[in-house]
């Protein structure tokens, strides 16, 4: 029995589609080895920062009450500073999502008359209201700081003129969003983003950069902070977490800088020395050691869909042997039925839910109907098999994640099996 054969005898796929699938894997073999390589390299620095640091029994158990003393938290955001390369790292479950590790950044460090420029154009969407694009009494807007934007240049590179020229003496922080997001732009590489960096940097050696990570983590065997980033966020339900992390949130960069963030989190004072992990330390540090084996299936798993795709005649972004940083794949379907198809089977063979159909609806904040599928262990968790479209011209669905390389194959064999057979 082969793989072929249990894809076509469980789930009804056609051989020939089986057999494309394996093609696809042929000719991608070099990319998937690419992957395995950068897989290693962050693998071993994961493992030795966890050697270094000490890691024993002890730290795998939490604390209740302040959390005062809490060993496994403390090791955990010297292992995330040591593979990160940074001073400091502030790691914990009481930042509960991505939006909220970014927000710290920006009201642990911001005050009344500082202005804030995002250098890669419009930020992720979540962002809007805490920087008060969106209307909230606590947004950055009504606290004071003002917000500019440089936008990409049309075919989505960075504006490195325009970047020069707007950073001023009154640029306290400038932002760079690693990721594409939901956006049907390439994600920066980390040779780019230390151009960016060395251009803020030339106009005003004292604003300080800020680089949203998000489902960047891994990726590559540098990280934003190699490259001059001052400070990095992220969340645990992504990349860092490995699948594991229940939650959490993460920033990392200078002491100083992760010092006012811990305030902020906390109380001015208390800082770093309180939260308790309670039950959390063993996944998040397990997660941590899993995370760049995690990210490989995850981006295999996008390399094998944008090769399938393509086969098929699709658009996607990036391309099957497209350089990534980030695990997001895009296809691009043209049409509502394909986008709708495509999602109900990743639905479908998620481990979870995988019996639930997604429909289009109108998500608060989102002009049109979005259709989304997930079925995952942790909700919401994005490192795991999840995908998202707009239904709006050109239709575009947008994965990421995956914990496991043929879960994520079959869903793209199960998406384009079922679309052609709709087709017929
Ligand atoms: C996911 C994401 C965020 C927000 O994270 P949440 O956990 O959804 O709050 C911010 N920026 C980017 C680029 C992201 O991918």
């Amino acid at each position: 029995m082969n793989f072929e054969n249990i894809l076509h005898e469980t789930y009804g796929i056609d051989r020939e589609i089986c057999r494309l699938g394996s093609l696809v894997e042929e000719e991608l073999v070099s990319v998937f080895r690419e992957i395995d390589q950068t897989r290693d390299y962050n693998q071993i620095k994961v493992l030795n920062a966890m050697q270094e640091a000490g890691l024993a029994e002890r730290h795998l158990f939490g604390t209740t009450g302040y959390g005062y003393d809490d060993a496994g938290r403390e090791l955990l955001d010297q292992v995330y500073a040591k593979v990160f390369d940074t001073e400091d790292a502030l790691v914990r479950t009481q930042i509960v999502c991505g939006t909220q590790s970014l927000a710290l950044c920006y009201f642990g460090i911001l005050r009344p008359g500082d202005e804030l420029l995002s250098v890669t154009g419009r930020l992720y969407d979540t962002l809007d209201e805490v920087i008060g694009l969106r209307e909230n009494p606590l947004s950055l807007a009504a606290m004071g700081v003002a917000y500019r934007q440089v936008d990409l240049l049309p075919d989505g590179s960075p504006d490195y003129e325009e970047i020069s020229a707007s950073v001023t003496g009154s640029t306290k922080m400038a932002v760079i969003q690693r990721s594409r997001g939901y956006s049907y732009r390439e994600s920066f590489d980390i040779e780019t983003i230390g151009k960016i960096i060395s251009a803020v940097k030339a106009a005003n050696p004292n604003t300080i950069v800020l680089v949203d990570n998000c489902y960047g983590e891994f990726v590559d065997t540098a990280e934003p902070s190699n490259v001059g980033a001052d400070l990095m966020a992220g969340s645990l339900i992504k990349n860092p977490g490995g699948g594991l992390a229940l939650t959490g949130g993460y920033v990392a960069g200078k002491a100083q800088l992760v010092a006012l963030c811990a305030d902020r989190l906390t109380a001015p004072g208390l800082g770093k020395h309180v939260g308790a992990s309670l039950d959390h330390n063993r996944q998040m540090i397990q997660g941590f050691y899993m995370a760049p084996h995690t990210v490989a299936e995850s981006l295999k798993g996008a390399v094998f869909t944008a090769g399938l795709f393509e086969r098929l005649g699709f658009e996607t972004s990036p391309a099957a042997t497209a350089k990534r940083s980030d695990i997001i794949q895009a296809v691009r379907f043209e049409d509502p039925e394909k986008l709708k198809a495509f999602c109900r089977n990743v639905q479908a063979a998620a481990p979870v839910d995988s019996y639930v159909s997604p429909e289009p609806w109108d998500m608060p904040g989102y002009e049109d109907p979005v259709i989304m599928a997930a079925g995952a262990f942790v909700q919401g968790s994005s490192i795991e098999l999840s995908a998202d479209g707009p239904m709006k011209p050109p239709y575009i669905a947008f994965m990421q994640g995956g914990l496991v390389y043929a879960n994520v194959k079959l869903a793209a064999l199960l998406g384009a099996d079922r679309m052609l057979k709709e087709e017929r």
